[in-house]
This record gives structure tokens, sequence and C-alpha cells, in this order.
């Protein structure tokens, strides 16, 4: 085989067998035209693999048995083993997820009234370190590939089989807001969208498919030539200096570069359609009525083309921050529906289980030793006093 899309979405190790799993539609057209096949075997192969959860080749009887068993020989089905199971009294679930090599991700349903989302993870762990997240203080291990990432809204969809009857509330809407930064890990994110959004994966819609960034600008630009799934920017502070320190990438491309580049984002996705801004609410640090205001005057020419999510800070141990008081943050929301702001208070779910955003640290082993750092502090402040993380 001599196609690039088939051997780098194959998995961390080229040599071994490709994983049907993450290959989107084109690339599994051209990896059977290889083989000599037609293309609409990728067709049948998609549906077992993603609408019937076939695991293995024999039980595609609509295949050849030859065609099956060179398959079984070059081939592989496979995703990510579920190791643990959180039900939290919400209703929201999470599952810690085993990957090939013994790291762990952690993956989140979170079910409503009228949908069901999924929040999946990008990457084992996040280089970007931004100061309020618990993943972040963890360090960063690896990219998943387009497997690994499609591989976790297949094995949800499996759990939630008998356990969410109600069609509606199934998933729905997909989040990218679990473990990792997806626009560093933009050649997996980019066909793992691709595979979600076909009618012959998982059939979801762009505007429920949510991509979310830490604000990686060139990233962003290249993202608005190929998709125009739906945007949520990460901002969390109306200003570069306190910015700086909570989303360190803001050292890199500032406010306003990355505001250029939501504009750019938002040509393509058409007059009605708007970007996400994410503002996590921390005590004293960035939930001022002036902050609110700032906030506000800087997103002035953005206002019909989006909508503000405040996130209530999610404590974890050693974090150093703490979330406002109920009163505040209520104070901060009017402030900004007063200035005619589409401003959503995001209610906080899962807590009970460590479910909650910014609260996912699967349990990998960091490369940056950042996490050693990390254990170090939390023992410095008596959080621990063993190690338990
Ligand atoms: N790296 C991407 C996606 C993952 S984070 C990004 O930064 O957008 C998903 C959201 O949860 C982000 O908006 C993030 O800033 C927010 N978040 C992180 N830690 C949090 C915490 N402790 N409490 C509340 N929200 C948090």
């Amino acid at each position: 085989m001599t196609t690039a899309a088939v051997t780098t979405n194959a998995g961390p190790d080229a040599a071994r067998p490709v994983n049907l799993i993450g290959l989107p539609r084109a690339a599994l057209e051209q990896f059977f035209a290889e083989l000599g096949e037609r293309p609409f075997r990728a067709v049948q192969v998609m549906k077992w693999l993603h609408h019937r959860g076939a695991d293995d080749f024999a039980s595609m009887t609509d295949l050849s048995r030859v065609l099956r068993a060179r398959l079984e020989e070059m081939a592989v089905v496979a995703m990510p083993e579920v190791m643990t199971e959180n039900v939290s009294t919400d209703g929201t679930r999470k599952w810690l997820m085993g990957l090939d090599d013994g790291q762990r991700i952690e993956v989140v349903f979170i079910p409503e009234k009228d949908r069901g989302t999924l929040c999946i993870s990008s990457q084992v762990g996040c280089a970007l370190d931004c100061s309020f997240c618990a993943t972040g203080k963890q360090g960063f291990n690896r990219n998943l590939t387009t497997a690994e990432i499609v591989g976790q809204v297949r094995q949800a969809s499996r759990r939630l089989q008998g356990v969410v009857t109600d069609r509606d509330r199934a998933i729905t809407n997909i989040v990218l807001m679990g473990m990792g930064e997806p626009l560093l890990n933009f050649d997996a994110v980019l066909p793992a969208i691709d595979i979600l959004l076909d009618d012959l994966g998982y059939g979801i819609s762009k505007r429920r498919l949510t991509l979310s960034t830490a604000g990686v600008v060139p990233a962003i630009l290249r993202l608005a030539e190929v998709t125009d799934v739906a945007l949520a920017i990460s901002l969390h502070a109306p200003d570069d200096t306190l910015r700086d320190q909570l989303v360190p990438i803001n050292r890199r491309y500032p406010i306003a570069e990355l505001l250029d580049a939501v504009r750019t984002y938002l040509g393509k996705l058409g007059d009605w359609r708007s970007v996400t801004i994410e503002y996590t609410l921390m005590d004293g640090v960035n939930d001022s009525l002036e902050q609110a205001e700032a906030l506000a005057n800087l997103l002035t020419d953005l206002r019909e083309r989006s909508k503000i999510n405040l996130i209530p800070f999610n404590p974890f141990p050693g974090s150093g921050y703490r979330r406002p008081s109920e009163a505040r943050v209520r104070a901060f929301q009017t402030h900004l529906l007063e200035r005619g702001f589409a401003t959503m208070l995001r209610t906080t779910r899962g807590e009970d289980i460590d479910a909650a955003c910014g609260q996912l640290a699967g349990n990998f082993e960091d490369r940056t030793r950042r996490r050693e750092r990390y254990i170090a502090r939390l023992k410095d402040h008596g959080v621990i006093t063993h190690q338990t993380v």
C-alpha cells in the first residue's frame, strides 16, 4: 500500500495493519481501489463498522469470502476499551478508556431533555498548560489517531445502547472539548470530523459538531479552508495581560489576532451561524463587572455573530482558583445580556464524578515533567501527603 492517507491514519506505528475505523469514506474507497475492489465496498464496510458496530470482518456477510480473508490479513477493527464507567446522579456518564499503548483518556456523555452531548478527547493530555485546567496541569503524552478519536464515539454509542432508549437523547451532539487541543492534532482530527459528519459514519450535523480551541490561530485559518463545523473559542479573559497568564498560548497569538481568525471563520459559516465564546469564571480573577464590560467592548462587532458561554470554574485539587458565588456569576451574565449578547450559563454536569469541564485528567504518562511538578505542588500545599494522583 502506498497512499499516505491510509498509512498516516493507521496509528502510531504505521507498520501495523490499518484500523478501518479511522478511514473516512474517500480514503476507504482508495483502500479498496488499491485492492482492485469497487468503491462501493467502502459504503458496505462503513455501514458495518459505524452503523452496525461490527467488530470483525467475518460478520460482514455481503463481502465475498475471499475479500473478508484479505481484510483479516491486512486490516483491523479496533477501538479504545472501556476501563471504568462512572454515572453521575444527574445522569452524566464518564468513561475512562484505555488505548493500545496503555495510555488512558476520558470521554463524557451528557444527557439532556432534547439532546445527548458526547464530549471527546483529541490528545492524551495537553501541551497548552492553561492555568485553570486539570488536563493541562498533568502534562502531555501524545496525539490521538483518527481511529482513536472516532473509536470513542463508536464505543460510547455501544455503551449507551439499552441505557438511553429514547432516540432523541442518544448522541445528537459531539464536542471536541475533552482532553487535548484539537487544533494541535489537526491531521488526525480533520478525518475524524469527516467520519463523524458522514451519513455512513455517525451522521452528526455540522451545527451539532463543535470544535473548541484555546486559540491556535494558523490552525483556525486552515480549518476555515476545509470545513464549517461549529467553532468554540476558549477566551476566558478580556485583555492580553490576563489572558497571557490563564491561556499561555495567548503570548504567541494575542486576542486581536485570535478575533481576526474568528472573523475569517465566521465568513465561512454564512450569515446566520455564530461562534461560541467560552469564558470560565474564576472568583476574583476574571469575574468583575468591569471585566464583563471590557469583554462586551472587545466583542462589540461580533455581537450578532457570537454566543457567550459562561462556565463557572470547576475545582480540582491544588488548582488555586475558586468558583465565584452564584450572585457574581449572575451579575456577570446580566451585564452581558444587557449589552445585547446572547449569554448562556453552562450548568455544571457530572461534578460528582469529576466529569465537568477542565476536570478530565485521565491517567497517562506525562512526557513534559509537568505532572511531577504538579504533584510536588500538591504536596507543598498539603493537598496530598502521599502520591494519590
Ligand atoms: N483545548 C480546547 C478544548 C478542551 S477544554 C480548548 O481549550 O478549548 C474545554 C473547555 O473547558 C475550555 O473552554 C476550557 O477552557 C474549559 N475549562 C478548562 N478547565 C476548566 C475548569 N477547571 N473549569 C471550567 N472550565 C474549564
